[in-house]
């Protein structure tokens, strides 16, 4: 038999990731219109310094931890997502709120800041693998499958900030709150105080270690709901016995350490501190010395005695940066081969001078709006957070 090539058909996903065409049900977006400028210009350092001088305070530039030092140059601050919407906010003079981070980011921002400021991204194939492996379709048909099994009713939904915006006012319509890695712990006590159950999106991996390293549930106590799956994958039995349904979601950065990693950098680097996002999986936040969001691996590097040696498991931009900026300390990737956060890193320098440029000449470009009735139950499930007792939360 003759065989004939034939070329595959690109899948909508692929496409998204190399910036081109649209999804709909994703929290990824739409492709860039128009032409940006190459990345071997020589000027594009000088370009978006004139673009930003010329915008002046008109323009808030915001840049997560996880970005490319090309684009962090730039930011008026850095920090991690929640830092950085509440930060849009504090600045009303601010006309172009421009969000070098990731879709879900850039929402929150909108969510958070006056219907008079523009929230722009500029990179719309810039999602979190994360965020898209909750969509609301699905986790609709996960709220119905509860009904069905008689739960629904006592069932607490509790959303990490790394979702869409239309993921935070289904929480919000339900009775339910966001979350921020660093204060998860008090957001899913606060949730066994309103009913018997957590349904906890999209980490599984946050909402197990909080549960059971915080919360002192055991692994029993949790199941895994595969929205891919009839029923989660569940029975009806396993749905009732459960205090957490964790939606299979995660990281694709941090789900890459494994606890191997972590006896391979304590074998490679003697009396070395392991710290480590708690994105990742049980086993590896179990061996490891610390955990804690960005903000918090942040705290405990630069604040650590001269000479001592660190394992970072978190994204590589932001480690890269903490070994230049603590050249008397040893930190090392927790994982042996690079891993950037590919979608984050979508956000490049081209990018930002042709969002940049374009504000410059009056055209609004890549402008995230999201709708006011998403707008209204996102910010219910952002507030009854802000509300929580405690510490202000912030940092993921
Ligand atoms: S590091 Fe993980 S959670 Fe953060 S934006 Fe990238 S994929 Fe999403």
């Amino acid at each position: 038999m003759t065989g004939t090539f034939v070329e595959p058909e690109p899948t909508p996903l692929a496409l998204l990731l190399l910036g081109q065409q649209s999804d709909p049900n994703s929290e990824r977006g739409v492709e860039c219109p128009g032409d940006l400028p190459a990345p071997s210009d020589p000027d594009l350092v000088a370009r978006a310094r004139a673009a930003k001088e010329a915008l002046g305070d008109r323009l808030f530039i915001l840049g997560h931890h996880y970005q490319r030092d090309e684009v962090i140059q730039f930011a008026d601050v850095t920090g991690d997502s929640f830092k950085l919407s509440q930060q849009a906010a504090a600045r009303p003079e601010a006309e172009f709120i421009v969000f070098c981070g990731v879709h879900f980011m850039a929402e929150s921002a909108d969510i958070l800041t006056s219907d008079e400021q523009k929230v722009i991204l500029p990179d719309m194939a810039a999602g979190c693998s994360m965020a898209d492996m909750a969509e609301i379709g699905q986790v609709e048909d996960c709220w119905r499958v509860l009904e069905r099994v008689g739960v629904a009713e006592t069932t607490i939904p509790i959303t990490y900030m790394n979702s869409s915006a239309a993921i935070k006012s289904f929480t919000g319509k339900n009775g339910g709150s966001v979350c921020t890695s660093s204060n998860a712990e008090r957001s899913m006590t606060w949730a066994f105080e309103q009913g018997d159950k957590v349904l906890f999106l999209p980490d599984q991996h946050l909402g197990r270690n909080t549960a059971v390293r915080d919360l002192g549930l055991s692994l029993d106590d949790c199941v895994v709901y595969d929205p891919r799956k009839e029923n989660g994958g569940l029975t009806d039995e396993q749905i009732r016995n459960a205090k957490v349904l964790l939606w299979r979601g995660h990281c694709s950065v941090h789900g890459r350490f494994t606890a191997e990693c972590v006896d391979d950098v304590r074998e490679r680097v003697p009396d070395v501190t392991v710290i480590v996002h708690p994105e990742c999986d049980y086993s590896v936040v179990e061996k490891a010395d610390q955990v804690g969001s960005t903000e918090k691996i942040i705290a405990a590097i630069e604040s650590a005695p001269a000479g001592s040696a660190w394992a970072v498991g978190t994204e590589l931009n932001l480690v890269k940066r903490l070994a230049l900026q603590n050249p008397d300390k040893e930190i090392v990737y927790l994982d042996k081969t690079v891993c950037f956060c590919s979608t984050m890193n979508r956000i490049d320098l081209p990018h930002l001078v042709w969002s940049l440029e374009n504000l410059v000449a009056g055209n609004v470009v890549n402008q995230i709006v999201v709708d006011p009735d998403t707008q209204h139950w996102a910010k219910v499930a952002l507030d009854r957070m802000l509300a929580l007792p405690g510490p202000s939360p912030a940092r993921d």
